[in-house]
């Protein structure tokens, strides 16, 4: 029962689903499959029947006609719509399809960042998605396949009864079949393609890595393109050897059920229909037509039914990895009753503890820290000592597992996330450009730019230092970045990207402003400038950075230490020095490096 209440309550999400890109489409669909069930039934049989069966008991011509004139208008008619709808059809399903991925894209940029480390909801975020489109139309294809089939099985069905039972006993026993065997199928099938679809996944990621840039270098200099093609070779073997597994098994189901059409039904009901008109003249000569005509037609219809609704049961397996995508509960779910956040006064951690998913040991321990409006604040430690994972729980990307972090004195829950991120610009370490978009856009990063918009971006690039060379360029703040989509885009060297990033965050002009090594690409000297421009450009904002290169943490009003997940050393700069700690140490050792190298080399 639970499963078929499952089957339903799918059916009728996917309706829902369909009905945002096009609220009338399924109905109209539907109501044009009542007008083809009626259409063939008309044509195929009582046509026929009428016709025959007339002529030999004498019936007046001009009442045949009539009667056949008035079928072929309403045929005429169903044929202008088939027309029309074949055309409409077409441009409802890019509206519908275009809906329906906007729909899952709005979900796959609001779930929680883990779980894009997760396989298991990757997993189903790419069955979703491979599916989704293309599954939702075959749905509504599969219902209105079942409204024509059961009206021209109830009306053939009803003709033939009235002729004679037997030939309906005959008709229905592929039904029964279909409904034995077709269970069986669809999970084999729906097995096959699930494991197909995982085992892609790892393909697709291979066939990725050949034409994405960033990777281009490496597949030249080392052998890694080696190790991917293994790769590739593997997920093709395995792929090969999962569609042999279910192969066999499918063809051999599939051919049960053809002998048992050929054999049973066909063959019997031709041999009945023709002895009892030509041997023992018990039957009209338009009901053999009919049943001869139809019984090979209507066993196909029933076993044709027979597969709908097993195709309910198909659809309904692909609607459960949709439905589990789109309904997944993040584990920092948004409050969507929250309060906006507003302007920030403070931002404390309170004895923050946090591992990743999966992970024993926890990233952050015991972190309590605070942060006033209007301070610049350095997050400095070696490789892997949790910085970044700190500001990802700041930017409520994750929940901590102990302890809680707080702005302006609540919880950070209790505010909508939207709104509580619209507080932040960041730039982070592996920020990322966007190709096929132009560099304005990539710098104001909203949906469409208007005129004034383009004068904040140019501002921006001006105040990050990179305006000179975006004017160099031919269409300027208008080029396309990358050279992926347009042969004219723009190339930026990852200096250049991380001052493009610079200019992101000051076009968006929040009160705080994340950086998350925001210069670790640049030169010394160029790292000086983009500080300097920083500090000029943030200078009544909350600022904090992160930074391995310790000579621009002197500008902090707090530089916090961190080192195996937990903070060892805070205070300012002096403070630090003065205390002669591992800051202290790291700091001399930098400066030593500089040192030494204007000396004569890096020792
Ligand atoms: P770096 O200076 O190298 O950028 P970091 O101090 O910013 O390092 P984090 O990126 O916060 O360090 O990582 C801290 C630890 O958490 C590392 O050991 C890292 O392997 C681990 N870690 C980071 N991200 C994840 C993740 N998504 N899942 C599991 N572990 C992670």
């Amino acid at each position: 029962m639970h499963r078929y209440k499952r089957i339903i309550d799918n059916h009728i999400y996917v309706m829902k689903l369909i009905r945002k890109g096009s609220r009338w489409f399924p109905f109209l669909l539907i109501l044009f499959s009542i007008m083809r069930g009626i259409n063939v039934f008309m044509m195929t049989t009582y046509l026929y029947q009428y016709v025959l069966n007339s002529l030999q008991e004498g019936e007046e011509l001009l009442s045949i006609f009539l009667a056949v004139g008035g079928m072929s208008l309403f045929s005429l008619f169903y044929n202008i719509v088939l027309q029309y709808k074949n055309v409409a059809i077409e441009i409802t399903s890019y509206k519908i399809e275009k809906q329906i991925q906007k729909t899952l894209q709005d979900k796959a940029v609001s779930v929680d960042l883990g779980c894009f480390e997760n396989p298991e909801f990757y997993n189903c975020y790419v069955k979703a998605l491979a599916e989704v489109s293309q599954r939702a139309l075959r749905t509504l294809d599969n219902i209105c396949d079942l409204i024509v089939n059961v009206i021209t099985i109830g009306s053939i069905g009803t003709l033939i009864f009235m002729i004679d039972p037997i030939f309906v006993l005959l008709a229905v026993l592929p039904f029964a079949a279909t409904i034995l065997l077709g269970e069986k199928q669809n999970s084999l099938k729906y097995d096959r393609d699930m494991k197909n679809q995982e085992i892609s996944r790892e393909k697709d990621y291979v066939q990725r890595i050949f034409y994405l840039s960033e990777y281009a270098k490496e597949m030249r200099l080392t052998e890694m393109h080696k190790v991917m093609l293994r790769k590739m070779h593997e997920t093709v073997l395995r792929l090969k050897a999962n569609v042999k597994q279910y192969g066999y098994t499918i063809m051999g189901l599939e051919y049960s059920l053809a002998i048992f059409y050929d054999v049973v039904v066909y063959f019997s009901s031709i041999f009945i229909a023709a002895y009892k008109t030509l041997v023992s003249s018990t039957m009209l000569l338009g009901d053999c037509f009919v049943v001869i005509n139809s019984i090979t037609n209507i066993s196909y219809i029933i076993g044709e039914c027979g597969r709908n609704i097993m195709a309910f049961d198909e659809n309904s397996h692909y609607i459960d990895n949709i439905r589990n995508f789109l309904e997944y509960e993040n584990k920092t779910p948004d409050n969507i009753n929250g309060e906006p956040a507003g302007p920030l006064e403070k931002m404390t951690f309170r004895n923050v503890s946090f591992s990743y998913e999966g992970q024993g040991m926890e990233t952050l321990k015991d972190i309590s820290l605070n942060i006033s409006a209007g301070k610049k604040i350095a997050i400095v430690g070696h490789n892997g000592a949790g910085k970044s994972t700190l500001v990802r729980l700041l930017l409520h990307f994750y929940e901590p597992t102990s302890g809680s972090v707080e702005y302006n004195g609540k919880s950070i829950d209790e505010y909508q996330i939207s709104s509580y991120r619209k507080q932040f610009s960041t730039v982070f370490q592996d920020f990322h450009l966007f190709s096929s978009a132009t560099i304005a856009e990539n710098v104001m990063a909203c949906g469409h730019l208007l005129e004034w918009q383009k004068v904040e971006a140019q501002k921006a690039l001006q105040k990050s230092g990179i305006y000179e060379k975006v004017n160099s360029l031919p269409k300027k703040m208008d080029t396309i970045v990358g050279k992926e989509f347009d042969l004219d885009g723009a190339v930026f060297s990852v200096g250049e990207t991380q001052k493009l990033a610079i200019a992101r965050a000051i076009a968006k002009n929040t009160e705080i402003v994340i950086l998350d090594e925001p210069s670790s690409a640049l030169d010394p000297i160029a790292e000086n400038k983009i500080f300097e421009s920083i500090f000029e450009n943030f200078r009544d904002k909350t600022v904090i950075y992160i930074l391995h290169r310790l000579s621009s943490a002197i500008l902090a009003d707090k530089i916090y230490l961190l080192e195996e997940g937990r903070i060892i050393e805070q205070g300012t700069h002096s403070e630090l020095i003065a205390m002669n700690g591992k800051y202290a140490d790291m700091f001399r050792k930098q400066a030593e490096k500089y040192v030494n190298f204007e000396e004569g080399g890096i020792t």
